[in-house]
């Protein structure tokens, strides 16, 4: 092997992998990384090393998939018939030969009329209708083409699939179809998963149950796939899924002899088929229609991608037959990629409600694929560094399937001399607070949640919410209107609210009684405990159980400020104290460094803490010999787990940290204790037995 043959053994394999993988983000999970076009430059790059290394030539060939196998979790359905694909054409050259083929197949005359049916290929999820006796048995996927899953609970969800067919039917027969979204569904369906995506958020930044993952879709056709694809068919009947059918699978007789006659037929039966297909007596005719289907493209109100040309009649369609995994008789009429390269202006940052930092590129209007665009998402920090996107760049754009445009790559060639990186801001732009990003997440964040502009709504809803510091009458849409006519930017000024009756009364339909009641709640919740004041912050990760700890372990505000400003210092006594109470990991401890390392927030937090003192943390079980002091274990137990002593002590009152320091009063010591119990002695911290820690556990 060549020193080059080695090289494209290696890149060869390397691509075959990213191929396989993209395969499986794309036909599984319905959630692609890469658009169209970066995946359709993977493949070329495979199949031209394949073409100048023939021995390469790998068994698996990842590029030669039309689909992939069904994912775990559903059941696996055998087509009666497979599903293959179409072989594409470009052009109306190549749609000659593609005509010119049928004819020499056929022994047909060069000048020989060919009539084909012209049908519009929906951007969706193609899937198989088996129906018996006329009745709906069972649904499945594409799969492999061979074997896909079984999703009939899902599909019997779709308002447009007719359950009993209404015209007379074969006995068994398949019946092909695409299910899709419509544009406008797919906008209004996307903004309320982003909607949904950005409440998960803020649940995560209160601390709070997550639930299900959110996926937001790219395009309508991956939120059609995800839709069918769901492991509750309720979901799937709250999806906006519509279906047009237009083709034969397997079948015990044929209801027509022609593609034609099957549309009609298939629309007597009672399904949805595509009103814009037409018979097409010529290549000429063909290419008219393909002409008229791109220009109206934009204006329909689902996704197409090309048309769909078959030969209409199924005696000549049998003879052709198939070569590999394509018929001989159909073939799609591929649209060229929604492509337009135009200069990147700039790039903005946007704040959402919960923080997240999200870049947008600003550029020279461009029209693509018939709509201008001005802006497109750049989705993270991440992906501007990976595709190299610098300010002054010309940008290669796509709307390729996807109603959203896409940044796809930069022309190198069209870089301007002294371009730089883009330098992504470490502070925000709505607030100027530091903006930090955490190891395992891509997306930047605002920390100054208390004063963000960006953030306030969302902070000021979180904290007069029922289980935060409860404050009736403060609803969404209160705060909403009382922060835009100005009298609530921050969650101090609430309390300062009871001073300014006649602005509130002022307002539109606020009479005395109301004002009133609103002045009584904010008054009722003045002297919160500090637990519920820590979670009504509303910093990240801080949820209700965790405020609690805190609270118990710092007593008083004044001291967890001040232990919380003094754990800013990496190795401090403070931060390790913070690190060693039970229950707090590393990344909660993070989040509140972050919180007291922006002087905006600790501005903002001693506002209120002024406004309205938090009482201190309840003293529990305070006539226990532990209660109020701090104890560590060591060594083994032989009557409790450690985890349970440790929740007992807590449940007695006493604070248990990890680490044996000189703030330590008492280390129980069990089996095999190690330097823990030397460290005791050393300050001289009062040991107990276990027998004598036993004796406190029983009371
Ligand atoms: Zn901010």
């Amino acid at each position: 092997m060549s020193g080059s043959e080695a090289e494209a053994a290696a890149e060869l394999e390397r691509l075959a992998a990213e191929i396989a993988r993209h395969n499986a983000l794309y036909y599984q999970q319905d959630a692609p990384e890469i658009s169209d076009a970066e995946y359709d430059a993977l493949v070329a790059r495979a199949r031209d090393l394949e073409a100048r290394f023939p021995a390469l030539r790998r068994e698996d060939r990842p590029w030669h998939r039309v689909g992939a196998p069904p994912a775990a979790g559903f059941a696996k359905v055998r087509h009666g018939v497979p599903m293959l694909s179409l072989d594409n054409v470009f052009g109306a050259a190549q749609f000659a030969e593609f005509a010119r083929g049928i004819r020499r197949f056929l022994g047909l005359p060069p000048g020989q009329a060919l009539r084909f049916t012209a049908e519009p290929k929906i951007d969706g999820l193609s899937v198989n209708l088996l129906y018996e006796h006329g009745r709906f048995v069972r649904g499945a996927t594409r799969g492999d083409g061979l074997v896909g899953e079984d999703i009939t609970a899902n599909l019997r969800t779709l308002k447009d699939l007719p359950l009993r067919l209404e015209a007379d039917a074969p006995e068994r027969m398949e019946i092909r179809g695409e299910v899709y979204m419509t544009r406008a569904d797919f906008l209004a369906f996307r903004a309320a998963q982003e909607r949904a995506a950005e409440e998960r958020e803020a649940r995560r930044a209160r601390g709070e149950k997550l639930g299900e993952a959110v996926q937001v879709p790219a395009n309508p056709r991956n939120a059609a796939a995800g839709s069918l694809r769901q492991k509750d068919p309720a979901v799937t009947a709250a999806r906006p899924l519509r279906l047009f059918a237009y083709g034969l699978g397997e079948a015990s007789a044929l209801p027509a002899d022609s593609q034609s006659g099957l549309l009609d037929w298939l629309a007597r039966a009672g399904f949805p088929v595509n009103p814009l297909f037409r018979v097409v007596e010529s290549e000429a005719e063909a290419e008219a229609f393909q002409a008229e289907m791109e220009s109206r493209r934009a204006s329909l109100d689902y996704e197409i991608d090309g048309v769909v040309f078959k030969l209409d009649r199924f005696d000549w369609q049998q003879r052709l037959g198939f070569v590999g995994r394509a018929p001989r008789w159909a073939v799609a009429w591929k649209f060229p990629a929604e492509q337009a390269t135009t200069r990147l202006l700039d790039i903005e940052i946007q704040v959402g409600r919960t923080g997240a930092l999200t870049p947008r590129a600003v550029m020279e209007p461009v029209v693509v694929g018939g709509v201008t665009v001005r802006h497109a998402t750049l989705h993270n920090e991440e992906e501007i560094a990976r595709k190299d996107i610098r300010i002054g760049d010309t940008v290669i754009l796509q709307r390729a399937g996807d109603v959203i445009p896409q940044i796809t790559g930069i022309v190198p060639e069209k870089r301007p001399p002294g371009a730089k990186p883009f330098a992504f801001p470490h502070t925000c732009p709505a607030c100027g607070s530091h903006a930090v990003r955490e190891k395992e997440d891509v997306v930047r964040r605002c920390t100054g949640g208390l004063t963000c502009p960006a953030q306030r709504v969302e902070r000021l809803k979180h904290f007069v919410s029922r289980r935060a510091m409860d404050i009736e009458g403060l609803g969404e849409e209160t705060i909403g209107l009382l922060h835009a006519e100005g009298l609530l930017a921050s969650p101090a000024d609430i309390f300062r609210l009871p001073a300014r009756r006649e602005a509130l009364l002022a307002l539109e339909g606020w009479g005395e009684k109301k004002v009133q009641n609103l002045i009584a709640a904010i008054e009722s919740r003045r002297r919160m405990p500090l637990e519920r004041f820590i979670f009504a912050l509303g910093i990240r990760r801080i949820g209700e159980q965790t405020a609690k700890l805190l609270a118990r372990h710092y007593g008083t505000f004044e001291t967890w400020r001040e232990r919380m400003i003094a754990a800013r210092v990496p190795g401090s006594e403070a931060r390790e104290e913070l690190g060693a109470i039970q229950g707090i990991g590393p990344a909660i401890a993070e989040e509140l460094v972050e919180f007291f390392a922006e002087p905006r927030n600790l501005a903002a937090l001693d506002d209120l803490a002024r406004e309205a003192p938090p009482l201190p943390a309840e003293a529990p079980a305070a006539d226990s010999p532990i209660a109020g002091k701090t104890i560590v274990f060591t060594g083994t137990l032989s009557a409790m787990t450690r985890q349970e002593a440790e929740a007992r002590a807590e449940a007695l009152g006493a604070k248990v940290t990890k680490s044996v320091s000189r703030k330590t009063d008492v280390v129980v010591v069990g089996a095999d204790a190690g330097s823990k119990a030397a460290r005791a002695a050393e300050l001289g911290v009062r040991v107990l037995s276990e027998a004598e820690w036993l004796a406190i556990a029983r009371g």
